[in-house]
């Protein structure tokens, strides 16, 4: 049950304006006697026009029609469809309804009041498969003809090609596009940081922030008449989301969402934010590698140390040489005990040395392996401090745990 019809002197007739083509208004077709020469545009056959209680008009196949795609076309079909070229028309293109293309039949064919640009607008209520729509839209684009599927129910494909979902007034009239809602298809940007950008979201880590923004639906939902004057005017487009990172209220990994430019810039902006933190990650995991490569080398250096020094103290100091573990106090170096009284300091952390440090190695032994810690250690301790440097071999890995020199004895 078409929107237009083939007049035999008049030419394409179009139920949805006034008068409906050439001069032809609509009481002259509507049950006029004798009955009007129409056609259908798709197959041929007889036609009459109709109105719906609704007051709505169209046009119905007379009787022992042959299979036609526009006999099966219901009501709320036809009333979409309705809205759809309103809509264009109110946004000041042209629409043209049923219109056949190179494979391809438009429900309403927008063109651009210079004539340069067109646009199909699909009334698709009836189920369809994703695939059927994707070859659609691709043969369509082929012709230079982009295309919006409008549904008026949930459908898997709403993402999946450029598509929206409308919600009808629950009293439609006859020129209520601006009263159907936009439910889905289109989408906003909704960016989250972290106060002054410093992540407290991420799992805790400290750092900048990735971002917490994601793809969500438009609230409040937008007149159908605003999104068809928006998208005509290259205002509202389509943007294929970037998966991974901005995550959609749309259950596809990437779906395609109708947006505002401004919505791209936002999750450009989350993306960008997301490689410096992961430029940061690595940064900061190189630094704890260094970090733990420093510490194994001076645990290696104090191992090798240990048994020069400790020979060292034991003959200066005339006692059992007890080997204590590396602390704070003694700046993460190996303090040498003789009767309970400290007498040297195998590898001391420069860094580590402050003044109360600095006060309790006065008068003890320090013990270095190369000639650069030798005099950092100076450096930080004075002239007046003894430091001796033992030039042993340092392993490339300190010895496992518990293999530890508890006492002096073992040494040897
Ligand atoms: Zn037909
Ligand atoms: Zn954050």
């Amino acid at each position: 049950m078409p929107l237009t019809a083939q007049h035999a002197a008049a030419g394409v007739l179009d139920a949805t304006v006034d008068p409906l083509g050439e001069g032809t208004p609509w009481e002259a077709i509507h049950r006029a006697r004798p009955r009007a020469p129409l056609t259908c545009r798709e197959c041929g056959h007889g036609l009459h026009a109709k109105l719906s209680p609704k007051g709505l008009r169209f046009f119905a196949h007379d009787r022992a029609a042959p299979t036609c795609s526009l006999v099966g076309e219901t009501m709320a079909h036809r009333l979409l469809k309705l809205q759809l070229a309103s809509a264009i028309r109110d946004a000041g293109w042209y629409a043209e309804l049923e219109v056949a293309g190179e494979g391809w039949r438009a429900d309403v064919l927008a063109t651009s009041p210079d004539g340069t640009r067109r646009m199909a607008w699909e009334a698709q209520l009836a189920q369809i498969t994703v695939d059927e729509l994707r070859e659609r839209t691709a043969r369509m684009e082929a012709s230079g003809v982009p295309v919006c599927w409008v549904t008026d129910h949930d459908r898997p494909w709403i993402g999946a090609v450029p598509a929206i979902q409308i919600s009808q007034p629950t009293e439609p009239s006859q020129a209520a596009a601006t009263d159907a809602e936009v439910v889905d298809g289109t989408s906003v940007f909704r960016e989250r940081w972290c106060p002054r950008r410093r992540c407290e979201n991420d799992g805790g880590a400290p750092g900048p922030c990735p971002g917490h923004g994601w793809w969500g639906p438009v609230v409040p939902a937008v007149g159908l008449g605003v999104l068809v004057a928006g998208v005509l005017a290259g205002m509202v487009r389509t943007h294929q989301v970037v998966p991974g990172r901005s995550v959609t209220f749309l259950p596809l990994p990437a779906p395609i969402v109708w947006t505002t430019r401004p919505h791209v810039i936002a999750e450009r902006g989350q993306l960008d934010a997301g490689e410096r933190r992961r430029e940061y990650d690595e940064l900061a995991d190189a630094e704890r590698e260094r970090h733990l490569a420093a510490i194994a080398a001076k645990l290696a250096r104090q191992q090798a140390l240990t048994p020069p020094a400790v020979e060292l103290v034991r003959r200066e100091a005339r006692g059992y040489v007890g080997v204590r573990d590396a602390a704070p106090e003694w700046a993460m170096g190996v303090p040498l005990f003789v009767h309970d009284m400290p007498q040297g300091v195998i590898s001391p952390v420069v860094s580590r040395i402050s003044a109360e440090v600095l006060e309790r190695l006065r008068g003890l032994t320090l013990f270095v392996a190369t000639e650069t810690e030798r005099r950092a250690l100076a450096r930080a301790c004075g002239s007046e401090q003894r430091i001796v440097l033992f030039e042993v071999e340092i392993p490339d890995q300190p010895r496992p745990p518990g293999v530890t020199y508890r006492r002096a004895g073992r040494v040897r």
